[in-house]
């Protein structure tokens, strides 16, 4: 009984909270994470209402394959990387990213990272599975970039670890904890780029064995990349550790300042009305 009791506490528990819930549900519809409005047509996976689903922006036009700014004359590189990847080469030798990291996509990564809405990795994993399924198919293994282990024992989980679980498995690849952070590093925010690098530098360490014999081709995945300094950094590690190639994509990258729409971010939602998991 000493175990069954905690246990039967909990089952009582939650089904009287998911009662409630279902309650509060059918007195007020979930809330949508962008408009932070009730939608009769309903909320999706990313707990988004059709019309800010619709809202979300995928990148659009001709970039450089380095960092993914837009380019005004692709003609003129013709595929090569823009001016500022051919002087400085970034370490990861291609990168991707699902959208631009904008509303309604940031209130879905805030949802994610800040509110404990672990199920919307499912949904954002999901659709990037889909979408770089050849680029998935041509790795051998799936990288998460890590937390520093206090951050990850504050939030409960590695945001960029539940997405990368998301696409390792319907590609059948191994999710290989590859990397460790080596100290809390200084928020990034507020930081200019060199100090963001210089703040990063040497972040990560391998994490086990050598590679013998190296590894061809793996994929890094991270939450949002805003200079792209954490995964030059990561990216790096996993270089000296011998794997040849490092693709890396991002659930969402910073707008360059040309493409930055000037819509205004939503309210804030009161504390009641913080979406509920199921
Ligand atoms: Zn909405
Ligand atoms: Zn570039």
């Amino acid at each position: 009984m000493d175990r069954l009791a905690p246990r039967i506490g909990r089952l009582i528990g939650r089904s009287i909270g998911r009662s409630i819930g279902r309650s509060i549900d059918w007195i007020q519809p979930p809330l949508c994470l962008g408009c932070r409005r009730t939608s009769h047509r309903g909320i999706d996976r990313f707990n988004l209402c059709p019309a800010c689903r619709g809202g979300l922006r995928a990148l659009t036009g001709p970039r450089c394959p380095g960092c993914l700014a837009p380019l005004a004359d692709p003609a003129a590189l013709d595929g090569r990387p823009c001016a500022a990847c051919r002087r400085r080469p970034p370490a990861c030798d291609r990168l991707f990213a699902g959208w631009l990291y904008a509303p309604p996509l940031r209130e879905v990564v805030h949802g994610l990272k800040f509110h404990r809405l672990d199920y919307l990795a499912a949904a954002l994993g999901g659709d990037l599975a889909r979408r770089f399924a050849p680029v998935l198919d041509d790795c051998g293994a799936v990288v998460p970039v890590p937390l520093h282990w206090a951050r990850a024992l504050a939030r409960g989980y590695n945001q960029a670890e539940l997405v990368a679980r998301e696409l390792a498995d319907p590609a059948a690849r191994p999710l290989v904890r590859a990397l460790r952070r080596r100290a809390a590093t200084r928020p990034q925010t507020g930081l200019s780029r060199p100090r963001r690098r210089a703040n990063l530098a040497g972040a990560f360490r391998w994490r086990g064995r050598p590679l013998a014999g190296g590894a061809p081709h793996w994929l890094l995945v991270d939450d949002v990349l805003t200079t792209g300094a954490t995964l030059e950094s990561a990216a790096r590690t996993l270089k000296r550790a011998g794997v040849g190639r490092v693709t890396a994509l991002v659930v969402a990258i910073t707008p360059h300042p040309e493409e930055r729409g000037a819509r205004r971010p939503p309210p804030a939602l009161p504390w009641w009305r913080t979406p509920r998991r199921e």
